[in-house]
């Protein structure tokens, strides 16, 4: 067991405020794993929301495990040191559960080779009594969870905010082998047993059949938090070496009605759920009191919340300051960026997607124009120096136009920022972050090929020219590599878990891994899907009907606004 990395583990406890040690004694013991880099996963709120909960349930004891740095792998495979729990530093396997939380479909690669790391049998049908249970939770297992299926003895699909405390309750009382603990976890809303349903394919290589078996239901339906005041959402821990780690993150609700057609947290968090100002005023009065001074809101759509004037009179009333990720140019309100201000932003935040009001009508984010220079008059007027936008590239209906009206917006945003300066001071910064096109379950462009990550090199490098003639306008963007990677996970099939086993044993090299295995990611990417095809996550019910979903796709293929009262 290697020293340095105990110590390391140690430093970051040290930097810590709100971790919480717990005696195993007689307590069911389970490792929370977030499958990325501690500074990645303490920035996540869902993950840190069933830390606490889950060490709230007087029976359980939770720990956190993160994956490695990669300098700490050499270390580790050197000194055969497993991946250790943060708080007491034991190895996975002392642990009865382990719990994935898993937001991005790129991090399914990692789950594996934490497994491997701790020398756990990888498939489920491999594993024997002595083995922990693998589970998973996190966005990730209520959108398409079938890549990684294999790999999960079971899969909490949905919040877990309630589930967590049924799950271990029953694992207490009920565990004696694992087939009798499985038969009772069937009868959970929101389990699912992939071992209890067997998938068959057609000659055209599509999903034929998914036959439940021994008492699992043929539909595996979303759990869903009813009374979202009920549970506090709200970071547990605060660590100086997390991106949000210098703010108390507090959820606002769940769910967003605005149906962009691209967007998978819009529909699988449905429906819309706001928690009163009452009980978001007791939090914030807690955090408060103890000390906290900035806070950060989140939630699908932060700035749509119907009583947000309210909620900031409440934070500055506390004397604490405001931070929001993300916001909609067409809610912005000067309030709203007035506080930002005074709480010390010096970067605006919003999402644009497209370059052209048609594109953006035809993804459903009908953003004017109009409303996104009123927003450059808003950031300007509050000294708010720096501007970032988002754009995404390959949505279907895209034309070259549209790829080129992106710098074009830019050149004119830049200009109206500079216009309203009143002091004659140079205005910071126009970020625009790029991001490709992912066709993601449960939405209406779940049927759209992904462009390819030619097509979108190309596309990026027309943005990149059309800026190069303005001096603070920067482009960031993520490979589109990695964007085909998303596409086949997001999309795949339990086929795809060769995939990901081989890119596990490669360590990681997922390209490679591309290049041998046996299966055809283009027929999980880049080709159309008919709207009749069975999708491999069509034995789950989150919550959004098919039918609204193809009148959707329809409608945007034929450029046509949506309908009122289909988001
Ligand atoms: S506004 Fe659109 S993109 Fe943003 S969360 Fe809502 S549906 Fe998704």
């Amino acid at each position: 067991m290697s020293w340095k990395l105990k110590q390391k583990a140690q430093a970051l406890l040290a930097a810590e405020q709100g971790t919480v040690y717990r005696d195993w004694g007689g307590r069911v013991s389970i490792a929370l794993v977030y499958p990325n880099t501690y500074a990645v996963g303490m920035s996540n709120l869902g993950f840190q929301t069933i830390y606490r909960h889950l060490n709230a349930l007087p029976a359980v004891v939770c720990e956190r495990v993160f994956l490695p740095e990669p300098a700490d792998l050499d270390e580790m495979r050197r000194t055969s040191t497993p991946p250790l729990s943060l708080e007491s530093q034991r190895p996975l396997t002392d642990f009865q559960l382990i719990g994935f939380s898993v937001t991005y479909e790129g991090d399914y690669i990692n789950v594996l080779r934490l497994l491997e790391l701790a020398k756990i049998p990888l498939r489920a049908a491999e594993r024997r009594y002595h083995d922990p249970l693998i589970l998973m939770g996190g966005v990730c297992a209520f959108s398409n969870p079938e890549p990684i299926a294999p790999f999960m003895d079971f899969i909490v699909v949905g919040e877990g905010e309630e589930l967590v405390g049924e799950l271990m309750q029953a694992y207490r009382e009920g565990y004696r082998e694992r087939e009798t603990f499985l038969d009772g976890l069937v009868r959970l809303e929101g389990v699912y047993v992939p071992e209890r349903h067997d998938v068959t394919y057609a000659p055209d290589g599509t999903v034929a059949d998914v036959r439940p078996q021994r008492g699992a239901p043929p539909i595996v339906v979303k759990r869903r938090l009813k009374q979202v005041d009920e549970f506090r959402t709200i970071a547990a821990v605060k660590t100086p070496n997390a991106e949000y780690g210098h703010m108390a993150l507090l959820e606002v609700g769940k769910g967003c009605g605005r149906g962009c057609r691209f967007c998978l947290e819009g529909q699988v968090y449905r429906p819309v759920r706001h928690r009163s100002v009452a009980a978001l005023s007791a939090t914030i009065a807690d955090l408060a009191a103890q000390g906290e001074k900035r806070i950060g809101l989140v939630g699908a759509c932060v700035s749509d919340y119907p009583w947000i004037g309210e909620l900031l009179k409440i934070v500055e009333d506390n004397g604490m300051e405001l931070s929001i990720s993300s916001l909609r140019a067409d809610s912005l309100t000067d309030d709203l960026v007035a506080s930002l201000a005074r709480g010390g932003h010096r970067t605006l935040t919003m999402a644009p997607e497209a370059g052209t009001e048609r594109l953006r009508r035809a993804i459903r984010k009908a953003i004017t124009d109009a409303q996104l220079m009123a927003a450059c008059d808003l950031v300007r007027a509050r000294g708010i120096p720096n501007l970032k936008c988002y754009f995404m590239i390959g949505q279907p209906t895209e034309t070259s136009e549209d790829v080129a009206a992106i710098p074009d917006l830019a050149g004119r945003m830049l200009e109206r920022l500079r216009v309203l300066d009143p002091t004659g001071k140079p205005f910071g910064k126009l970020t625009l972050s790029i991001s490709s096109f992912v066709p993601k379950p449960w939405t209406p462009f779940q049927w759209a090929p992904f462009d390819g990550a030619e097509s979108l090199s190309a596309k990026l490098e027309t943005i990149k020219r059309g800026v190069r003639t303005f001096s603070n306008v920067r482009v960031l963007h993520e490979n589109p590599r990695e964007a085909a990677l998303q596409a086949l996970l997001a999309r795949g099939d339990r086929r795809v878990g060769d995939f990901l086993e081989l890119a596990a044993r490669l360590e990681g090299d997922w390209r490679r891994a591309l290049r041998e295995w046996d299966g055809d990611a283009g027929f999980y990417t880049t080709r159309e899907r008919p709207v009749g095809e069975r999708m491999p996550w069509d034995h789950f019910e989150v919550g959004v009907k098919k039918a609204g979903l193809v009148r959707e796709w329809e409608r945007a293929l034929a450029a046509e606004p949506a309908l009122a009262g289909t988001a």
